[in-house]
């Protein structure tokens, strides 16, 4: 029974590695762009590009799921050269209709040591127009970040070009401190799983409203993951928060879908609206 389960694991995984490749060529990995809203205002801060694929076989697969395939078999660079291109190509339409806000990419800790990673992103950029803080680059927290010579340098090399570093799922991985301030990091995330029950779980509370006071006494503006209730939008603008994002708000949309996001008044929670 578990050699059966066993394989048909093995079955999909290969299914999968093997389609991959040329899904990504095809242009079928497709990004979806979720919205960021800022707390004290309520304006579009931006949006982050979520990386969509459904096979023709097995339906959608999610995102964790091919993330980590491409990451194991060689296709994370070719995937996030292709988000990337389709994210800059809605930042630029979102420009041309007035609405200069950047848009996120998320970047696996292999793609960040490719040699030629900062040449690719000013070129990519340059192809399509746009300034560089038209883009925001979130990298996961990981030891690779510290320690490894060629991921430091191309995340230096794109900071001085003027692109900002966002530390994605803050809180869940190799919190050592220290980086926040010897890397050029902008803008950092806190992870989801903090913020979707604060204001239930007092102890998820503290986590989040302690990660944000030391945040913001660095300098840095924090974005909260997550968010799926008024309560904890409330209590995240309280505590000075940045940016908000969640199902509350949206969810990931379609390229035409962000633009008329864009163009819609100001976000407000509907307890607001009320009133
Ligand atoms: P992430 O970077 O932390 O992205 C946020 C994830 O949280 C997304 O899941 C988003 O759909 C989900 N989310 C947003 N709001 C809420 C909410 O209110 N509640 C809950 N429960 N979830 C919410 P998604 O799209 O399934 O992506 C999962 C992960 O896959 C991402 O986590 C990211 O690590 C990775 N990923 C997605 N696209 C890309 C990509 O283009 N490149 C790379 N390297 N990784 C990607
Ligand atoms: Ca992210
Ligand atoms: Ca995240």
């Amino acid at each position: 029974m578990f050699d059966l389960q066993q394989d048909l694991v093995a079955e999909r995984r290969l299914i999968l590695v093997t389609d991959l490749p040329a899904a990504i060529a095809a242009g079928d990995v497709v990004a979806r762009y979720q919205p960021k809203v800022e707390l004290a205002t309520g304006r579009t801060a931006g949006f982050e590009a979520l990386a969509r694929w459904v096979h023709p076989d097995l339906g959608p697969i999610s995102p964790a799921e091919f993330i980590e395939l491409a990451q194991h078999s060689g296709s994370i660079s070719a995937l996030t050269d292709s988000i990337l291109d389709q994210a800059l190509t809605q930042a630029a339409r979102w420009r041309e209709a007035g609405h200069a806000v950047p848009v996120s990419v998320n970047m696996a800790p292999g793609v960040l040591a490719d040699d030629d990673l900062s040449e690719r992103v000013r070129a990519a950029l340059e192809r399509h127009g746009l300034p560089p803080d038209a883009l925001i680059l979130e990298l996961t927290e990981s030891m690779s970040l510290a320690d490894d010579r060629r991921t430091r340098d191309n995340v230096l090399r794109l900071a001085a070009a003027g692109v900002m570093m966002s530390i994605d799922d803050f809180g869940t991985g190799y919190a050592a401190l220290s980086y926040l301030q010897n890397l050029p990091v902008g803008e950092v995330k806190i992870d989801r799983t903090f913020v979707a029950r604060m204001a239930e779980h007092p102890g998820d509370f503290v986590i989040v409203s302690g990660i944000a006071r030391l945040l913001h006494s660095i300098g840095l503006r924090v974005v909260a993951e997550g968010v799926e209730d008024e309560a904890t939008w409330n209590l995240l603008g309280d505590l000075g928060c940045y940016a908000a994002q969640g199902y509350l708000m949206s969810p990931a949309l379609e390229p035409d879908e962000a633009l008329a996001w864009l163009g819609a008044s100001v976000w407000q929670p509907e307890g607001v609206a009320a009133g």
